[in-house]
């Protein structure tokens, strides 16, 4: 039998928030009534300002994650954090490639995957994150593009087990547009595939990949219980208490 994979929930906060706003937000985490970590594995991404406060505030059963790093060793380079500063900082993860780091910052497919090469080989946990935009998909591309975005990272590593895949349709961010579970597991299933043909069985078989667009407490239970579906990345819903009940969905695989 393959290795299960552990469902995995990421909240990506963004640029968002105040000292005051992270507090709650943490205090409304360690109050929740969530499955154990052998069932899920739960990363909240705040702002770098706040990954310390955040950190040393939160229960040990969730983990944090930058949202970005630099793409090589620290230096001259003014208004970046490296890798190696995350890792002294005891930091485990890091959401890498992300859309609108994409879009708004230019970062290349070879950018992104130098980045992630770079971030696990300082020790470093990577949420690499791929998804088409909603011209790509509605002209048939989008196998062609999340398979361009994940082959640019396959080219730079030799291991898979420190990363797991965020697939994020460019047009389900932010915009209360959802997947549907069909559309989901669909690109899900063809990126396994992809994997199969390009990297090996094992990692087809093992790797995570975790679906972000608009997830809420509402559609998550059905997005859950597609079978290449292992967990979410959760923005703005992630600044909610219903990121409970988002974190919650993990015991749907339970019985699948
Ligand atoms: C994201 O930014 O990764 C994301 C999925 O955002 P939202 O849940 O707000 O669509």
């Amino acid at each position: 039998m393959a290795m299960a994979r552990k469902f995995f929930v990421g909240g990506n906060w963004k640029c968002n928030g105040t000292t005051e706003d992270v507090k709650k937000i943490v205090a409304t985490l360690n109050a929740g009534d969530v499955p154990s970590t052998d069932v899920v594995e739960v990363v909240v991404s705040p702002p770098y300002v706040f990954l310390p406060l955040v950190q040393s505030s939160l229960k040990p059963n969730f983990q944090v994650a930058a949202q970005n790093c630099w793409v090589k060793k620290g230096g001259a380079f003014t208004g970046e954090i490296s890798a190696e500063m995350l890792v002294n900082l005891g930091i485990p993860w890091v959401i890498i490639g992300h859309s609108e780091r994409r879009a708004l910052l230019k970062e290349s497919n070879e950018f992104v995957g130098d980045k992630v090469a770079y971030a696990l080989a300082q020790g470093l946990k990577v949420i690499a994150c791929v998804g088409e935009t909603l011209e790509e998909r509605e002209s048939g591309s989008t196998m062609d593009v999340v398979a361009a975005q994940t082959k640019a990272i396959a080219d730079r590593v030799t291991s898979w087990e420190n990363i797991v895949l965020a697939y994020e349709p460019v047009w389900a961010i932010g915009t209360g547009k959802v997947a549907t579970p069909a559309q989901a597991q669909e690109v899900h299933n063809e990126l396994r595939k992809w994997f199969q043909a390009n990297v090996s069985s094992e990692v087809a078989s093992t790797i995570r990949i975790i679906y972000g667009g608009s997830v809420s407490g509402a559609n998550c239970k059905e997005l859950a219980a597609q079978p290449d579906l292992d967990g979410f990345l959760v923005g703005g819903a992630s600044l909610k208490a219903e990121f409970i009940d988002i974190i919650k969905s993990a015991e749907v695989k339970k019985n699948a």
